[in-house]
């Protein structure tokens, strides 16, 4: 990622004051966060040293003691309270996230809402997920009781992208939080403010505990993280820094969760409603500037209704209106250096027979980028393999979903999708490599937080969200109790001949006889 203009501080007390005392202190030098809609400058913020890292990490970990011993009730309480100020002062949030990312008002409260939403689910379902339960101890070993529970790991070294800069570093902070986990959370270089503001306002319901600090910074920040001596990293971002993190935390084998990037596909049958499934392609593709990691970025439609849909998208995407006012609906390029990657992709594409029907070479200007649909794309370009981030779509004709289907899955990435059929929906999403599908809809998904949410292939591995996403910031702990001696003591240096015949009888007996495995 290219870097802000990072610059020597006045004052270690100006950096300092920049994250209210939620990180350590004594940052000599800061850098800004831009504007990306004016480049005004938004805020300005630490750069946290890798010795600075370390010490928070140290924090955390003692931190961590005091909130793991806390009873799931008490933690659940003190969320609860942390939930109040967000829901309270969301506009207050919702105002930095517009100001760092350029998003419209109406898109960065809806990513806070549904954190809150997140934080909701993880803080009321933890114990019932996480809490001790009673299995089968099994025939063999049937004097023992037996129990699993998941404890908490210690500290999460959470990296955060900026696209969705509350959404989607929340979806492991309040996750790890639930599970009993102190977190470190590094937010991207574009949207400190945002991370600042998340650890403040946890830190006035949890006043006397750094249990979420935020480290600002550069990737050099972030790369301290990942090699620091944090229990676990979940790292969302691009998959090419993922691999860096992946292999800082190898070092230490550290565990990671790698979120990242996707070039996820759209499917259109032919008994699809095509104004809702164009509806979906439009906003999926272009909401938020195409800056989605599960935005539709390619549609694959079958023939009998192509001409249909694409005339249908395109009545909306001449609707789409881009800019900085209270009336626009897509916002700038987040990320300046994303401009280039998006124009590439768009000229590849049409200098190799593809055609704009809105949009173009033209429509890639110095901050925003224009609604641009692409079709006649060969399936070897960059708008078709790699991930564009910009507000465009491309889209295909297909003989049938057998062929849709295949084009889909023709893709190194594997992180969300949409299938929109009458009959056959969920039999094709089942059919996508891909983590998440939703069916007649679009990114539904990520709103439920009973869901996974992660991916398969280059989009990275692990799940934040729903159980799945509890479970991912603990580690299982089974314990078996002998509750009377057994008949036959197989763990003994006192074993018989005559016990191991015994048991080779029982082992017969019980799966000798049969090759089906019967469901219990
Ligand atoms: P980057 O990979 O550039 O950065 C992600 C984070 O990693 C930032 O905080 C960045 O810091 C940090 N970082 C940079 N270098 C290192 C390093 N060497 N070691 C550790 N951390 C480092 O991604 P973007 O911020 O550009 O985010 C966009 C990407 O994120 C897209 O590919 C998108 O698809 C993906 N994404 C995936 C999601 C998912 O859930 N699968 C959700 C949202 C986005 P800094 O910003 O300071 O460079």
């Amino acid at each position: 990622m290219t870097t802000t203009s990072a610059k020597p501080a006045t004052t270690p007390e100006e950096a300092v004051s920049a994250t209210g005392g939620t990180s350590p202190r004594g940052s000599a030098e800061t850098f800004d966060s831009l504007n990306p809609a004016n480049g005004d400058v938004a805020g300005t913020y630490p750069v946290r040293s890798a010795e600075e890292v370390r010490t928070a990490v140290a924090r955390a970990h003692t931190a961590a003691a005091w909130w793991s011993a806390l009873s799931y009730d008490e933690r659940g309480e003190l969320l609860g309270r942390w939930k109040g100020v967000l829901a309270r002062r969301m506009g207050q949030l919702g105002q930095i996230v517009h100001d760092e990312t350029g998003k419209p008002h109406g898109d960065a409260q809806l990513e806070v809402v549904l954190a809150i939403d997140h934080l909701a689910w993880a803080a009321r379902h933890a114990e019932k997920v996480l809490g001790p339960r009673r299995v089968r101890p099994g025939l063999l070993m049937a004097n023992q009781a037996a129990t699993v529970e998941y404890k908490a790991l210690g500290v999460i070294g959470v990296i955060g992208p900026w696209n969705y800069p509350v959404f989607t570093p929340m979806g492991s902070i309040v996750y790890a939080l639930a599970a009993g986990n102190a977190v470190v959370f590094k937010p991207s270089e574009y949207t400190p403010g945002v991370g600042v503001w998340l650890a403040e306002s946890f830190a006035e319901v949890v006043p006397d505990h750094p249990v979420l600090q935020v480290v600002t910074g550069l990737g050099k920040t972030g790369a301290a993280l990942a090699s620091s001596a944090v229990d676990k990293i979940a790292f969302t971002g691009s998959t090419d820094t993922g691999k860096l993190v992946m292999a800082a935390a190898a070092a230490n084998l550290t565990p990671v969760i790698i979120e990242a990037g996707g070039k996820d596909a759209m499917l259109v049958d032919e008994d699809a409603d095509l104004v809702d499934a164009a509806d979906a392609a439009v906003w999926g593709g272009m909401s938020n500037a195409g800056q989605t990691c599960v935005g539709v970025e390619r549609v694959y439609v079958h023939e009998r209704v192509y001409d249909d849909f694409v005339d249908e998208v395109m009545k909306q995407a001449r609707s789409v209106r881009v800019g900085s006012d209270a009336e626009a609906n897509v916002g700038p390029i987040t990320m300046p250096s994303q401009l280039a990657v998006i124009k590439s992709h768009v000229d590849d594409a049409l200098a190799r027979g593809a055609r704009a029907l809105i949009g173009g070479s033209d429509a890639i200007g110095k901050r925003f980028v224009q609604p641009t649909v692409l079709v006649d794309v060969p399936e070897d370009s960059l708008a078709v393999t790699e991930e564009t981030f910009g507000p465009t779509l491309t889209i295909a004709k297909v003989r049938d979903m057998d062929e849709a289907v295949d084009r889909a899955n023709a893709t190194r990435y594997g992180l969300g999708g949409a299938v929109f059929s009458k009959k056959r929906g969920v039999e094709l999403a089942r059919r996508i490599r891909s983590g998440m599908t939703s069916v007649n809809s679009v990114i539904a998904f990520a709103a439920m937080p009973t869901l996974p949410f992660g991916g398969v292939g280059d989009s990275g591995f692990g799940r934040i969200h729903g159980p799945d996403g509890l479970k991912e910031f603990t580690y299982a702990k089974a314990i078996s109790r002998q509750r009377i001696r057994p008949p036959m003591l197989l763990t003994s240096f006192t074993r018989t001949t005559k016990t191991d015949g015994k048991v080779a009888q029982l082992i017969t007996l019980m799966h000798g006889g049969s090759s089906t495995i019967p469901k219990r």
